[in-house]
């Protein structure tokens, strides 16, 4: 089958347009289409001189008419419903064989059930995750991909051009068949939320210890330059360090304290669980912005339980540089261990080391840390576990008496460090051969005669001198 060299777009939003444009300028000639008819030729008279590789289309029809068979059409539309209703409308306008492209943040199972419908139905369809926000779009995106080899295989050389390079290598791969690269992104976003509540975490108990924001911002541009060097700790260097014009005032100080969210930290954190996994630092990070939400609330509560009372926080900016460096692999760590639980369930096969490199640029969480645990990976993980490989694990052994000062500090002057705290229960809870589920066995087993084993015997479902007491 011929690469794809004229491809459609619909949805020229925020990421659709940027996509485009780093389409056009790679040499694809694109075909654009928006739900608003008017966005088309507004977009295209912008595109100043990539405008020749662009071409607009009033509806979905004329799109596909564009199209030479067999078509590649990527949807840029908000995810659920709306692709949804968008593939509907197209199906019939498209032949057997041409190719859908969801680079939506959609939903892994959603994915999968549009690709054996439409598979069903001889088209072809890949679930592209691209991160990097509207700037990596536009210049060079992560790009993870699932669908059928077949189907990745016309697009991969326009995919691999538009994506972000790390030392010349494309930050873009073929991760898996149907789900799998929506699945990938996912978990990317849980990552990112852990690694941005651990950030504002940090940021709290510095405020705390009254340093101001531009303060803390020349803080995060030094450790920018270090191991901890990430885009996410950029971008707070910069938030922070942004006045509000209206007020002089730092910017930040002026913004609500209310996080929004879309879904892709709460569909990792449901799906760690229903996989029989657990992603503590991302729940953490997702109850957060959840709470966040009801300020009216917790002014009640400011003002009915009196956290006046307690001592100010005593935390050295060096603990909390060693803390986070600690916490931040360990949230990396639970999110591939969520990711190889997927992998093993779905039949993926995903190359964890893969996945590492091509989040090394152009995505949200890239990171200095990435380079050393995609090595970490290819070199194989000791009992799989990141935290276990021998650069990470005395990166972590380092920085757990400065994460337990930062942790208890906090506690002990009422600032919650919840992804913080979690990271550190969940290294404690895998550092301990022996930890006290004995007890939670032996009471399942006392109620509901679920049995247990012992220490010294191979024996299952064993039963205590309590028999009879269950209810
Ligand atoms: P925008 O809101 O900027 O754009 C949405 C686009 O979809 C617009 O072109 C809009 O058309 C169109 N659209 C909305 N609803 C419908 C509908 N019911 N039927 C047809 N078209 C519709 O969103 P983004 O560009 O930010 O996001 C697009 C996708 O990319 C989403 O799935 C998002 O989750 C994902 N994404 C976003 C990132 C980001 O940083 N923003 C990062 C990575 C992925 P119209 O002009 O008519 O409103």
């Amino acid at each position: 089958m011929a690469d794809a060299q004229k491809i459609g777009m619909i949805g020229l939003g925020t990421m659709g347009s940027a996509l485009a444009l780093n389409l056009a300028e790679k040499g694809a000639h694109v075909v654009v289409q928006n739900r608003t008819e008017a966005r088309v030729p507004e977009f295209i008279s912008e595109a100043g001189a990539l405008a020749s590789n662009l071409e607009g289309a009033g509806d979905l029809a004329d799109l596909v008419a564009r199209l030479p068979e067999p078509r590649f059409i990527i949807l840029m539309t908000p995810a659920g419903a709306a692709t949804d209703a968008m593939i509907d409308d197209l199906k019939p306008l498209l032949s057997a064989g041409d190719t859908l492209i969801d680079a939506g943040n959609s939903d892994f199972h959603d994915t999968r059930r549009r690709t054996e419908q439409l598979e069903e139905a001889g088209f072809k369809f890949l679930g592209m995750g691209v991160s990097g926000g509207e700037e990596g779009a536009r210049h060079g995106p992560s790009i993870m991909v699932g669908g059928t080899a077949d189907a990745y295989a016309p697009v991969k050389g326009i995919i691999e051009a538009i994506a972000a390079k790390f030392e010349d290598a494309p930050c873009a791969a073929h991760l898996g068949p149907d789900g799998a690269g929506h699945f990938v992104k996912t978990v990317h976003n849980g990552i990112e939320y852990a690694d941005m509540q651990m950030i504002a975490e940090v940021y709290g108990l510095l405020c705390d210890a009254g340093w101001d924001a531009p303060k803390i911002g020349t803080l995060f541009g030094e450790w920018g330059k270090c191991n901890l060097g990430s885009y996410l700790v950029e971008v707070t260097e910069a938030v922070l360090l942004a006045t509000d014009p209206e007020t002089g005032k730092p910017m930040v100080d002026v913004i609500m304290d209310k996080a929004g969210q879309k879904g892709t930290g709460r569909w990792t954190v449901i799906e760690a669980l229903k996989l029989g996994q657990s992603a503590t630092t991302i729940e953490a990070a997702v109850a957060a912005r959840s709470w966040s939400a009801e300020p009216a609330v917790r002014a009640a509560g400011e003002a009915a339980l009196d956290p006046a009372g307690l001592a100010k926080v005593e935390v050295s900016a060096e603990d909390l540089k060693e803390a986070f460096l600690a916490a931040r692999i360990l949230a990396y760590a639970q999110g591939f261990r969520v990711l190889q639980a997927a992998s093993e369930t779905y039949a993926w096969d995903l190359d964890m080391a893969r996945v590492a490199e091509i989040w090394r640029a152009g995505c949200i969480i890239r990171s200095v840390l990435l380079d050393e645990i995609s090595s970490a990976h290819r070199a194989g993980l000791p009992e799989g576990q990141l935290y276990l490989a021998e650069g990470l694990r005395q990166k972590v052994i380092a920085g757990l008496p400065a994460l337990r000062r930062v942790v208890s500090g906090a506690a002990l002057s009422g600032r919650p460090v919840p992804a913080l705290a979690s990271a550190l229960s969940f290294i404690d809870t895998m550092r301990l051969g022996r930890g006290t589920t004995n007890l939670i066995q032996a009471q399942r087993d006392y109620f509901g005669a679920h049995g247990f084993e012992r220490v010294d015997s191979d024996a299952k479902g064993l039963h205590g001198p309590w028999a009879g007491h269950g209810m």
